[in-house]
């Protein structure tokens, strides 16, 4: 024999411990790759959920954009600027990014939805940033329409128009409205402008002119002390003058005019209801 006994045990139990080995590797194998597999499951299906999330949010974000162009749509009405059509609000087509493919897939339309919603809020900024210009000039321009009494609580005991004259009692035209009040009362600007005149003028006594801008001039006359010099900056409420009797008067009392491109106009729709004690 050319094996002994022995040697060919010896043999045969290396051959088992070979076969072993060789099939205990094998299912091991096996048993990483289906648990790679689970993992890989598992990852998917959090992914998808992940997904969906983001998906709610981005819907969620569509929705306030839509809600915010409704509000600038009505911002746009309150300032008086004119209305954007729908479709600008729908901000069209982005361009195209190089990463996405042609065909249609879950992610390509996420991004093509978040990059419509950053285009909005693009154009609801520049809209805000116009309604905010808008309003302050509207703003400024009321601001400079005179909308209040000059002296507050004073009585109108004259009217504008035709009248008798109180003192030369001839027919004449009254070009403002006379308010009654006491010597000293404070006599205010009744709209922001630029004083034009402090002095003596005529009739009227002493005198401030204020011109508002847009053709319209306000006139405080009879006066008694000016408070303020031509060329100042005023704004509505600020004292400009004190109530008198200067020039020709019978009383002491503020005659008040505004006059539209030169011409004298009735004060009193200046004079907003509420700040008139008639
Ligand atoms: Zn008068």
């Amino acid at each position: 024999m050319k094996y002994g006994y022995r040697s060919l045990k010896t043999y045969a139990v290396m051959l088992l411990l070979f076969l072993s080995a060789v099939l205990g590797f094998y299912s091991l194998g096996r048993r990483v790759s289906q648990y790679e597999i689970d993992r890989l499951s598992w990852e998917q299906q959090a992914h998808e959920t992940q997904f969906k999330a983001v998906e709610v949010k981005i819907e969620e974000l569509s929705q306030q954009i839509e809600n915010l162009n409704k509000n600038d749509a009505a911002l746009r009405r309150t300032v008086g600027l004119d209305q954007i059509p729908d479709e600008v609000y729908q901000v069209g087509i982005g361009g195209r990014e190089k990463i996405w493919p042609t065909q249609p897939s879950p992610a390509k339309e996420a991004w093509e939805r978040l990059d419509k919603i950053s285009r909005g809020i693009s154009l609801l900024r520049t809209n805000l940033e116009e309604a905010e210009r808008k309003a302050t000039e509207n703003a400024e321009f009321l601001s400079r329409i005179p909308s209040i009494s000059p002296v507050p609580g004073g009585l109108i005991n004259s009217r504008f128009g035709m009248r008798i004259h109180p003192i030369y009692g001839v027919e004449a035209m009254h070009e403002g409205v006379d308010l009654a009040a006491k010597e000293g009362t404070p006599i205010i600007a009744s709209a922001d402008g630029v004083v034009t005149f402090n002095g003596n003028y005529g009739g009227y006594g002493r005198m401030i002119e204020i011109d508002h801008g847009n053709g319209i001039v306000t006139r405080y006359a009879h006066n008694r002390i000016n408070k303020v010099r031509v060329g100042q900056r005023v704004t509505r409420s600020q004292i400009v003058a004190l109530v008198g009797s200067t020039g020709i008067t019978t009383a002491s009392h503020l005659h008040y005019e505004v006059r539209r491109d030169g011409k004298p106009v009735d004060p009193l729709p200046y004079i907003l209801p509420g700040a008139i004690v008639d």
